[in-house]
Order: structure tokens, then C-alpha cells, then sequence
């Protein structure tokens, strides 16, 4: 098992739910740690170039409307396979395809409001906690 970082948001629905705490405990009940923490709130521009991959997608203007729409907390996750971990306790991108328990099922509207986001490998792990982080604040 390889111990790896990976980046975390928790979205502006979840923010908006009140269930911040909640999903902090869950992700450090599956042995994830918390290496950083902290509240922002993205402008469409710095939502734009977090999502850059997705620019010219149907859905990127809506998207990045929701992630500057209201408070994120932006985190980094660390622990064995912290990646696909993070993802399994995820679920699905749709909540409607989420296994039951997961946090995009217990959290999730709809697809474009499913309340967390994860890296999706190691590379892009790596450039999105430098999005968000010096790495002075990794501890
Ligand atoms: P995230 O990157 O947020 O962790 P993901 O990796 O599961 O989600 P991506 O394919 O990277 O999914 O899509 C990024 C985000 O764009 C999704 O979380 C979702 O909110 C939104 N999205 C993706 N596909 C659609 C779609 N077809 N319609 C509306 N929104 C979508
Ligand atoms: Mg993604």
C-alpha cells in the first residue's frame, strides 16, 4: 500500500448543509488524516482554472457558478491509498449512481451538486493541493 496525499473539497452545498464536521469525522474515521484545513470562497475565476480539464464542457459554466456560489473547505487528505480511498467514501460523481452510505448518496442533490470533489490520481493530486497550498501549511 502506498501512503499518499491527496486534495479535498467540500463543496458549497455541504458547507450550506452544515455537515462540515461530519465529513471531516468520516474521512478521519477511515484512517484518513488532515495534513491542511481551511474555509474559502472561490471567485468564478479561481473555480475556472481549478476546473481548467473540464473548460469547454456543457456543464463547466454551471460549475464553476457552484463552486464560487458560497464557502468551500479545501483540504489535504493523507493516509494508504489516500486517493482511491477518498473516492471510494466518495461515491459515485452522480449521487444518484452512489453506493448507500457514501457522501455524495448521504449529501448529494444531483450531479452538479454532490457535495465533495477528490483527485483523480497522483498528478493531478499534486497540482491541486498546489492550487490551494504552500507547502509551508502541510503538516
Ligand atoms: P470532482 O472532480 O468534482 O471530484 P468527479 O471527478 O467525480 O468530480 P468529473 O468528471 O471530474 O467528476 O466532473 C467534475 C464535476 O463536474 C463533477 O463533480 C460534477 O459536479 C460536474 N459534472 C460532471 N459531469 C457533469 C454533467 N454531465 N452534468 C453536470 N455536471 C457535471
Ligand atoms: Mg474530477
Amino acid at each position: 500500500m502506498a501512503n499518499e496525499r491527496t486534495f479535498s473539497i467540500i463543496k458549497p452545498d455541504a458547507t450550506k448543509l452544515g455537515v462540515v464536521g461530519k465529513i471531516i469525522a468520516r474521512f478521519e474515521s477511515e484512517g484518513l488524516r488532515i495534513c491542511a484545513v481551511k474555509k474559502i470562497h472561490m471567485s468564478k475565476r479561481v473555480a475556472e482554472g481549478f476546473y481548467a480539464v473540464h473548460a469547454g464542457r456543457p456543464f463547466f459554466d454551471e460549475l464553476t457558478d457552484f463552486m464560487s456560489s458560497g464557502p468551500c473547505v479545501v483540504m489535504v487528505l493523507e493516509g494508504d491509498n489516500a486517493i482511491s480511498e477518498n473516492r471510494r467514501i466518495m461515491g459515485a460523481t452522480n449521487p444518484d449512481d452512489a453506493d448507500e452510505g457514501t457522501l455524495r448518496k448521504l449529501y448529494g442533490a444531483h450531479i452538479g451538486n454532490n457535495a465533495v470533489h477528490g483527485s483523480d490520481a497522483p498528478e493531478t493530486a499534486a497540482v491541486e493541493i498546489a492550487y490551494f497550498f504552500a507547502g509551508t501549511e502541510l503538516h
